[in-house]
């Protein structure tokens, strides 16, 4: 069925759509996709914002609509961000996980309820002997730490909840 294929063919092009903050690591993965609607040969696509603010979204609007449109079939793709939904960390899937750790950026901890204390893991050495640097990284959404048992400065994803989870 040619919607079915489409849709595929829609999701293997953001999986190479990549958070320009975010090396590596899809928009797809992020979790940041809510929803692909196809009408003839139109593309609509629905994506929740990450980091509130995070300057990054116009530019992920702008590769994502050039990325889709892209595909031979596509005559316009139209994307939207809905603030109906909420974005949180937990949205990234094991691959983004693992693609944030391939690049020094510790990926943000599960279950972790707003107020709790954030134990970051090197993504070096597994050790949990990390310590802030600096609460501010170079992105909105990443931090510095300096891990005390291989002695390497690392980067760390903010751990963002929904507000609706207490
Ligand atoms: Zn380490």
């Amino acid at each position: 069925m040619f919607r079915e294929r489409g849709i595929n063919e829609i999701h293997s092009v953001l999986k190479k759509v990549d958070d320009p903050e975010l090396p590596s690591v899809s928009v797809l993965d992020l979790g940041m996709v809510h929803d692909i609607h196809l009408v003839g040969n139109n593309v609509f696509i629905t994506m929740v914002p990450t980091f509130a603010g995070c300057p990054a979204l116009e530019i992920i609007e702008s590769n994502v609509k050039q990325a889709v449109e892209d595909v031979s079939w596509v005559k316009v793709c139209d994307v939207q961000f809905t603030f109906d939904y909420q974005w949180s960390t937990e949205a990234i899937t094991e691959h983004g996980k693992n693609q944030l750790k391939k690049h020094g950026i510790s990926p943000p901890p599960e279950n972790y309820h707003q107020g709790d204390e954030w134990t970051v893991e090197c993504p070096f050495c597994g050790s949990d002997y990390t310590s802030m640097e600096n609460v501010f990284g170079p992105t909105a959404c990443r931090s510095i730490l300096y891990c005390s048992a291989c002695r390497n400065p690392f980067e760390a994803m903010k751990p963002v909840v929904s507000y609706s989870k207490s």
